[in-house]
C-alpha cells in the first residue's frame, strides 16, 4: 500500500490508473503540441498531483493561467486532480466578466508594471518610451527577477518558460515573438494598455519620471537644430537625460497606432 496513489476522495484504489480530461483555451495553447492542440485529451496518472503541477508539467506556466474550471466549478492551483475530471484552463480575460468565478490571484493580471529578464533589453526600452514602469538590467540573476516581480508585484516579462514556474511568480507572461517590435505589439494586446500609453513619461535609459524642464535651462546641451526645431523639453528626475518630440516618437506613435487599427479591425490573416 502506498498512500501517495490515493486521492483525497479515496475514490481510487491503490496503484489504479486515473484518467482525466484536459482542455486548454487560447492562448494556452501556444504551449501544447500538436495532438493537444485546442482539443479535449486524456491524460492518465497514477501520482497524486495538484493541478497546477499537471498544468505545468504540460509546459504550460501558472502565471499564464488565469481560470481552472473542474466539473464546471472553478478551483484554484491547490485542487488536487481526481479520477474522471473533465478540467478546462483559461487565459486572462480581456472582455469577459468572469467576477461570479474563482479568479487564481487576489487581482488581475493588470497592474501596469513590469520586470523584464535580461533578454528583453529593447523591448524595455520601448516600454518605457511608451510610458511604462519597467525595470530591466542585463545582470538580473533568475532567483533576482523572481524575488523583485513577487515583492514589487510587478508583471514579469520573460523569453524564458522556465523562469514562470516559480511559485513566487503570480504575475507574468511569456513572450511568443523573438522580433522587438511584435513584442510591443504583443504586451500592448495582451494587458490591454492601448489607452494607458504616455510617451515623455519616462526615461529610456533608467526608467525614472520625465519633468518638464524650460529649453534655457538645457539650451547648452542641445544639438543646432534641436535648438531651431524644439521648444519643449523634458529632464529625468533621476539621471539628467534630456528629452523631447523628436521624430523617433512620432515614428513610435504612429507604430501605436498601426497595431490599435489592427486590434480594432480585426487581423484576417490570423483568424
Ligand atoms: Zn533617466
Amino acid at each position: 500500500m502506498n498512500a501517495e496513489f490515493t486521492s483525497e476522495t479515496g475514490r481510487e484504489t491503490p496503484d489504479e490508473t486515473s484518467i482525466v480530461q484536459f482542455r486548454f483555451y487560447e492562448e494556452l495553447n501556444d504551449f501544447l503540441p500538436a495532438d493537444r492542440f485546442k482539443q479535449t485529451f486524456a491524460h492518465a496518472f497514477t501520482r497524486r498531483a495538484s493541478v497546477k503541477d499537471m498544468i505545468e508539467a504540460f509546459g504550460v506556466p501558472h502565471t499564464e493561467v488565469e481560470l481552472i474550471i473542474v466539473n464546471g466549478r472553478s478551483v484554484d492551483f491547490t485542487y488536487i486532480v481526481s479520477d474522471r475530471d473533465c478540467i478546462s484552463v483559461y487565459p486572462m480575460f480581456e472582455s469577459l466578466d468572469i467576477r461570479p468565478l474563482l479568479r487564481l490571484r487576489p487581482e488581475p493580471l493588470r497592474h501596469p508594471a513590469f520586470v523584464l529578464d535580461t533578454q528583453l533589453g529593447r523591448l524595455a526600452r520601448y516600454l518605457r518610451l511608451l510610458g511604462f514602469d519597467t525595470l530591466y538590467r542585463n545582470d538580473y540573476t533568475d532567483a533576482g527577477i523572481a524575488h523583485i516581480s513577487s515583492e514589487q508585484q510587478r508583471t514579469l516579462l520573460t523569453r524564458d518558460r522556465r523562469l514562470l514556474h516559480r511559485s513566487i511568480i503570480t504575475r507574468g507572461y511569456f513572450v511568443r515573438s523573438t522580433d522587438p517590435l511584435e513584442q510591443v505589439s504583443e504586451v500592448l494586446h495582451r494587458f490591454d494598455l492601448f489607452n494607458d500609453v504616455n510617451p515623455l513619461k519616462r526615461c529610456i535609459r533608467c526608467n525614472g519620471l520625465l519633468s518638464k524642464v524650460d529649453k534655457q535651462a538645457v539650451f547648452d546641451r542641445l544639438e543646432p537644430k534641436t535648438k531651431r526645431y524644439y521648444e519643449d523639453f523634458r529632464i529625468c528626475n533621476d539621471c539628467r537625460q534630456v528629452y523631447w518630440e523628436g521624430s523617433h516618437f512620432r515614428k513610435m506613435l504612429e507604430l501605436i497606432d498601426s497595431f490599435r487599427k489592427k486590434r480594432d479591425h480585426g487581423d484576417p490573416a490570423q483568424t
